[in-house]
């Protein structure tokens, strides 16, 4: 018998209708002979909405409460869901984390799965549908904790692993993993299959469609996922690990964010452990630096030392700088309107002049580029935010992906 892991997201369930329509496909896959685990999100923007109401009680609302708070949203439509299968003739029960229990450790708000028992799904899952909350656990206190945004897909991966699934299908509202959102830009097409280590590299630097702890935690266990429509019969996308893929072109997808921010300390001292001196500080609190850049030293004791961060943790680093008692510069000037506009391909490791290509593209389009960059499978520039949009549209077109 096979046994499916199947998480539809917070469009899929976003209305009572979309409910109906998931329990439709879910009871297909039942009546066909399978297994199913079904993860669920919370309707689409209700987790925004519960973090609008807790900063209307507090700015520095309890993360332990913010918790609580956002857990719900996904038991909502765990019930929902189960109630609709039940309505369909289809035995089908929630569990919620602390009835299974799925285990996690780590920080409130951002925690990580690390274990589920097995025992009281497993009982289940010959006689119905098992429906589980996505997004959430307990950590070994006893407390809800939650895993972080986009974390249905995690809970979904790692139920797959535990439960040993044949397939986890992530059911979304677009057919599958395009070369770059379709949302936003029309000649978008979708991939077929793609690898572990692409789709971690795009869905970190941007692409929405899957969370990127989730497919880290795939690649890290081998379980192949399908990302596909919830409203459509299209074929979806396959992620698999990458001896089985072909590579024709050089990049195969073009992903970015706009959640950025850009640092320069302007005549910083040029001598050993200056840059662990800045760094150290902003890595205790756990503000995570993306790209570096320092200037050659203009007259041997002075250079500029460029950033990039979290759109998010500017204040913060500004705020740690300025009381940093250990370093001396000259000035700072800081940017939080620029975003990141990265290509990624694994056919990138095999053909020369990717990099030539990407910058002369954007030079053609009068687009500055800021800082740079680069792995064996990617490359990242950071550029004005004005000009993002262009800067996908030109590259997906010069990569040959329209
Ligand atoms: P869900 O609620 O199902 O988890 P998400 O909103 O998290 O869905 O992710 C799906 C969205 O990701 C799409 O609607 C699309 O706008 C966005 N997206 C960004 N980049 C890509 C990409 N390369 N391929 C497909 N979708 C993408
Ligand atoms: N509801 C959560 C979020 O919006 C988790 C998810 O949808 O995967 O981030
Ligand atoms: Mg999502």
């Amino acid at each position: 018998m096979t046994k499916k892991v199947l998480k539809f997201g917070g469009t899929s369930v976003g209305t009572i209708e979309r409910i109906q329509h998931v329990a439709r496909i879910v009871k297909k896959e039942y009546e066909a002979g399978n297994q199913i685990i079904t993860v669920v999100s919370a309707m689409s923007g209700k987790t925004n909405e519960l973090i609008n109401l807790s900063r209307e009680i507090s700015k520095n609302f309890s993360k332990r409460e913010l918790d609580v708070l956002l857990s719900s949203g996904e038991q909502v439509t765990s019930s929902l869901l189960a109630g609709a299968l039940i309505e369909m003739n289809i035995k089908a029960k929630t569990f919620l984390n602390w009835q299974i229990p799925i285990l996690t450790e780590g920080d409130h708000n951002n925690s990580r799965i690390i274990n589920s028992s097995t025992e009281k799904i497993n009982k289940f899952l010959d006689q119905g549908v098992v429906v589980i909350p996505g997004f959430q656990g307990i950590s070994k206190n006893g407390d809800i904790t939650t895993i972080g945004r986009g974390g249905s897909d995690a809970t979904a991966v790692a139920m797959a692993k535990i439960f040993n699934a044949d397939s986890c299908e992530i059911y979304t509202d677009v057919d599958g993993v395009f070369s770059t959102d379709p949302n936003k830009i029309p000649v978008a097409k979708k991939i077929d299959q793609i690898s572990y280590d692409e789709m971690l590299e795009l869905s970190s630097l941007g692409a929405k469609v899957m969370q990127p702890s989730a497919v880290q935690t795939a690649m890290m266990y081998d379980v192949p996922l399908e990302v596909k429509s919830t409203f459509t019969d299209r074929r979806g996308t396959k992620i698999f690990d990458k001896q089985n893929i072909d590579y024709t072109k050089s990049v195969t997808g073009v992903a970015y964010s706009k959640d950025d921010a850009k640092i320069t300390l302007i005549g910083v001292e040029d001598k050993p452990g200056v840059a662990a001196n800045i760094f150290e500080p902003l890595n205790k609190v756990q503000i995570n630096v993306d790209m570096v850049i320092q200037s050659v030293a203009a007259n041997n004791k002075t250079t500029d030392i460029t950033f990039t961060i979290k759109r998010g943790d500017l204040l913060k680093t500004l705020e740690i700088l300025n009381n940093n008692k250990k370093i001396k510069y000259k000035n700072i000037i800081h940017n939080d309107k620029v975003a990141k506009v990265s290509i990624v391909g694994a056919g990138m490791v095999s053909t020369p002049g990717v990099t030539y290509k990407m910058f002369q593209g954007l030079a053609e389009i009068n687009v500055n580029i800021l800082a740079i960059s680069t792995s064996e499978i990617k490359l990242s520039v950071i550029i004005k935010e004005e000009n993002i949009l262009n800067a996908v549209k030109k590259l997906h077109t010069i990569f040959d992906l329209d």
